[in-house]
């Protein structure tokens, strides 16, 4: 076989067209032959099928570029779960958008790693520039806010846990009992003791519990730090940031805000006000893998200074020499906690200028308007019950007079049958099916077909039949 040619120079564009072209097909067959939102038949028929299509997974001989390409990509369509579905909807997993994927295939190509600046010039200031913008939309009244590019909202709760520890020592947690399960995973990993939970019996942390927790906790020994929530995983709501923020300010507390889900709607006039305090955070989590329609991954960890990464600074020789560094090459390395990093402020940015702030407010009021209209298509349903309206696009709902058993088992017949993939969600000592809506090209009749397979469904079971 001749030497594969490479994505990158001036002939790469031209290897790469023909292989994309093969890309695209396989990608278009693949979801042709699957039907709907994911593969029927469960795990089993899942992996038998790409065993089936992928062995043996390394031959001896190569079967070449069009044919690998062709066989393993239609065979990975086949068998995805599809977020461009409308009937994918159980978690904060985005459709992406074309512009965003076309975006990270020049990633890929150009393929800039952002632990250096040999290796990153012009993704090295785009980053910064990106960075930079996004945090000045979350800190718009700071002088010098900054921001880094994490691979989601775990790294970015890790990394605001390790700067509180960084500044103040062995904090103590308080997070909500809504609180993502990362931030109890970022204190184990840092040796921090474990958090004290908050309990949130609405939905979102209880003001007069975490007052009561602050005012137990507080000692001159350990610095109390506060996890907030804005856009839970389970139900989508937002908790009390003000409040929270004024409970921090009075007991000497330092409050960070997980809003990997929430946070976007701060380029939305219309639902902006909804994460007002914000900017009263020691530091905020963003995904635009979410409510941004980015590919992943692409997490941000805001800052309201810049003097607040000093922790993250680190030196590597053969990255950041100090003569470079004094020579006028920047230091890219206390960016992230890791090295070797794509790219992902490319396309990011791309979404930002191709969009403007209107596009994107007009993308998250429309789907948020989308979840108004499930949830309003539930409460007119008299076999269905709505968990409450929605906040940003969750939407929480269950066949009414049914088991939990019968809900979790209307969900998994979905997943196994490809008709439909929801969530489930644990509110008010229920079970319930979650819907979360990130998709802006779904329509009233996606949402009523959908409710109609879930009552159906629930009609079926109820009458003993076995599903089919
Ligand atoms: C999604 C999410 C996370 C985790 O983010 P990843 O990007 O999956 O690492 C953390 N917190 C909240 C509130 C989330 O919605």
């Amino acid at each position: 076989m001749p030497t594969p040619p490479l994505a990158g120079g001036t002939t790469g564009p031209a290897a790469l067209r023909p292989l994309l072209d093969t890309v695209l097909t396989a990608l278009h067959d693949g979801a042709q032959q699957r039907h709907g939102p994911l593969p029927a038949g469960g795990p089993q028929t899942v992996t038998d099928h790409i065993h089936h299509a992928t062995h043996p997974l390394i031959p001896d001989h190569g079967t070449g570029p069009h044919h690998a390409l062709r066989t393993l990509i239609t065979a990975l369509t086949q068998g995805a779960a599809d977020p461009a579905h409308p009937h994918c909807t159980a978690h904060l997993h985005t459709p992406p958008l074309a512009l965003a994927a076309a975006a990270d295939l020049a990633a890929s190509a150009l393929n800039p790693s952002m632990d250096s600046w040999d290796q990153a010039p012009a993704a090295s200031t785009l980053e910064t520039d990106t960075t930079t913008a996004l945090a000045a939309e979350i800190y718009p009244h700071q002088p010098h806010p900054d921001a880094l590019i994490t691979t989601g909202g775990t790294e970015a709760n890790q990394l605001a846990l390790l700067l509180a520890r960084e500044r103040h020592g062995a904090i103590q947690t308080l997070t909500g009992a809504n609180a993502h399960h990362s931030i109890t995973r970022a204190a184990w990993l840092l040796g921090l003791p474990e958090p004290h939970t908050i309990p949130a019996p609405t939905g979102v942390m209880d003001l007069t519990a975490l007052e009561e927790a602050l005012t137990r906790l507080q000692s001159p020994h350990r610095a109390l730090f506060v996890t907030a929530t804005a856009g839970t995983t389970d139900t989508g709501q937002i908790d009390p940031l003000d409040d929270i923020a004024d409970l921090c300010t009075t007991h000497g507390a330092e409050l960070h805000i997980d809003a990997a889900y929430g946070g976007p709607l701060l380029f939305s006039p219309t639902h902006r006000t909804k994460i007002h305090g914000l900017d009263r955070a020691h530091s905020v989590t963003l995904d635009l893998h979410k409510l941004g329609w980015q590919p992943a991954s692409a997490g941000i960890l805001a800052v309201p200074d810049h003097h607040h990464l000093h922790p993250l600074h680190h030196h590597a020789p053969y990255l950041n020499a100090h003569d470079d560094t004094q020579a006028g090459l920047p230091d890219l390395l206390g960016r992230s906690l890791r090295t070797t990093r794509r790219p992902d402020a490319l396309k990011i940015a791309v979404t930002l200028q191709a969009l403007g702030r209107n596009g994107l407010a007009d993308l998250i009021d429309h789907t948020i308007n989308t979840a108004h209209q499930l949830a309003d298509l539930i409460t007119h349903n008299p076999t269905l019950d709505l968990y409450r309206p929605p906040t940003i696009t969750t939407v929480l709902f269950r066949p009414t007079n049914v088991t939990d058993h019968t809900v979790a088992t209307v969900r998994r017949t979905l997943l196994t049958t490809g008709q439909a993939v929801l969530g489930r969600a644990h509110a008010d000592n229920r079970l319930w099916l979650k819907a979360t809506l990130l998709n802006p090209h779904t329509t009233r009749h996606d949402l009523q077909t959908l409710l109609d397979l879930i009552t159906h469904l629930t009609h079926t079971l109820q009458k003993g039949n076995p599903p089919r």
